[in-house]
């Protein structure tokens, strides 16, 4: 304003060009009043006594502009946003300070994928690179809201994962997944436990539940349920087994004691007898003497009448302990076969348990078709063979089609009935050298051997079209099923689980393709 007013000082000799000077002065001192009006409006909210203040300056630069007013207000506005803008500038750091412990609050969380971790990281080191300037905290503001709608809306699919575990596998982050797969396979490991733990009560709810789908902690909570009916199985069958050696030792014993006990009446019966025998030599010996001393007959029969009564008692004594060891034995016999039998009762009830044991371990509870433990052994073995006689191997993978439309409109008991019938039927179409095996859910693998990929062909059509023919029949309504079905022939470079890999592959070409097919590929 001193500049003008000098301006117009100097010209002040000329009227026209004072004329001209007062009216740009007017004019620009009317911009600056707007000015200054505008940049009040920004100023306003910060505190109650500078939106006074603004208005106030704002009425004296309104209309008729009084400057001496606006001057004062000015002065006092200038030590107020001095005042203003420490406070304002400390409210900034604790903002940005918040800011920061948010994040890392987020960032602490275990379930949190990757890449929102690595965007809280990201944001970290720039809140550290550029943490001035008072409005610096908005978009920043902005940024961590966005991180935590991505934390959030990660959170929601993982509840939803959680609920209904084995939906939608390819929308699911990693832990959701991994969620998914421990809820089957503990489903999996109750279906054999329930067999041998029928009466159960606890083993069947958890069952229900994870069917029905359970929460992260639910699901925790099932596997201790579950690692403890384990526990439970195998120290009852620790049990089992201690009894049935303990049993097997009473029983040698018994055997090893009346053994012993036959010994020695046998050695007693044998004293016995050789005194017997010792005692008729004697007898007969004395008839010697007699005879030969003896001149009177009458005196001679009287002697050996009475020699052969006492040889006659020696030798029923003898006869009589013949007997009693015959006995003996007889009863050490029978004692004998008594344990055997027994003994065997007791082995074969253990060898019993032992083969219904290893029944359930290598079969499926629902389809009673082997399972996945048995596929692993029985590809092992196959492998071997394959690469000892060099004949070909052929592996498929079978997948129930839009499966879980059967138990969503069926119910789940239907889905299990379907699987039984499905599992039953494709096992009829093969080969007794062939082999099935449950993989899991509503999925089979097939072993193949001395099976080139051309003779494939006709087996995995048979299974397609015959499973396609099973007359399925829901709520009355007649409802065709179909499997796709992908397979492969092992190669040289092949092991079994990278043969699997490519039968897997094949079989989701046969599900791009639109399903009910069947896709062998080479290698
Ligand atoms: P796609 O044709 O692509 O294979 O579709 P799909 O529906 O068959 O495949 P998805 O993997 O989406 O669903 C498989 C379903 O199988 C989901 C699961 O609930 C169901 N399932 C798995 N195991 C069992 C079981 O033992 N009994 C029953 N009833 N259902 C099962
Ligand atoms: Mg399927
Ligand atoms: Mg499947």
């Amino acid at each position: 304003m001193n500049n003008q007013a000098s301006k117009f000082e100097g010209k002040k000799s000329d009227p026209q060009m004072q004329k001209k000077l007062l009216k740009t002065l007017k004019l620009q001192t009317e911009q600056l009043s707007q000015f200054i009006v505008r940049l009040s409006k920004h100023y306003e909210g910060v505190s109650p006594e500078l939106d006074k203040e603004l208005q106030k300056l704002r009425s004296h630069l309104g209309g008729q502009a009084n400057f001496s007013l606006a001057e004062i207000s000015i002065g006092k506005l200038t030590g107020l946003i001095m005042q203003n803008s420490d406070s304002l500038k400390k409210q900034s750091n604790k903002t940005i300070s918040i800011l920061e412990n948010a994040v890392k609050q987020l960032q602490s969380r275990d379930n949190l994928p990757d890449d929102i971790k690595g965007e809280a990281t990201q944001f970290l080191v720039n809140l550290q690179n550029n943490s001035s300037g008072i409005y610096s905290s908005l978009p920043q503001f902005e940024q961590v809201l966005d991180i935590y709608r991505l934390a959030l809306d990660n959170q929601a699919l993982f509840k939803k994962a959680s609920i209904k575990p084995l939906e939608n596998k390819e929308n699911l982050s990693v832990s959701a997944q991994l969620h998914a797969e421990i809820t089957e396979e503990l489903r999996e490991l109750i279906g054999q436990l329930s067999l041998s733990n029928k009466k159960d009560k606890q083993l069947a709810e958890v069952k229900a539940q994870l069917t029905k789908g359970l929460d992260h902690e639910a699901l925790l909570e099932c596997c201790l349920i579950i690692i403890k009916a384990i526990i439970r199985d195998v120290i009852k069958e620790r049990n089992n087994a201690e009894k049935f050696v303990s049993g097997l030792h009473k029983s040698l014993s018994s055997v090893t004691s009346a053994v012993d006990k036959s010994i020695d009446e046998s050695q007693n019966q044998f004293q016995l007898k050789m005194s017997a025998s010792e005692l008729m030599r004697g007898h007969i010996e004395t008839i010697g003497h007699a005879v030969d001393k003896s001149q009177d007959l009458a005196e001679l029969k009287k002697q050996a009448a009475k020699i052969l009564g006492k040889l006659s008692e020696s030798l029923e004594g003898r006869e009589q302990a013949e007997k009693d060891e015959q006995l003996i034995l007889m009863n050490l016999l029978s004692e004998m076969k008594n344990q055997l039998t027994s003994l065997e009762k007791e082995t074969s009830e253990f060898k019993h348990r032992l083969i219904e044991q290893k029944y359930q371990s290598h079969h499926d509870p629902l389809t009673q078709i082997p399972n996945r433990t048995a596929y692993n052994e029985r590809a092992d073995l196959e492998f071997r063979r394959w690469k000892r006689h060099k004949n070909s191997l052929c592996i498929a993978v079978i997948d129930v089609d839009h499966f879980k439309k059967i138990n969503d409109s069926y119910g789940h008991p239907a889905g299990d009935k379907t699987l039984q019938v499905i599992a039953q039927n494709i096992h009829r179409c093969l080969r007794s050298t062939d082999f099935l095996a449950r993989w899991g859910g509503e999925e089979f693998v097939a072993l193949f051997p001395q099976t080139s990929l051309e003779e494939l062909k006709k087996p995995l059509e048979t299974i397609r079209s015959q499973v396609e023919r099973i007359p399925f029949k829901f709520k009355e309504k007649r409802v065709s099923i179909t499997v796709s079905i992908g397979a492969t022939m092992l190669l040289e470079s092949d092991d079994i689980n990278t043969a699997f890999e490519r039968a897997d592959k094949a079989l989701y070409e046969a599900k791009n393709a639109g399903r009910n097919q069947c896709i062998a590929v080479q290698g």
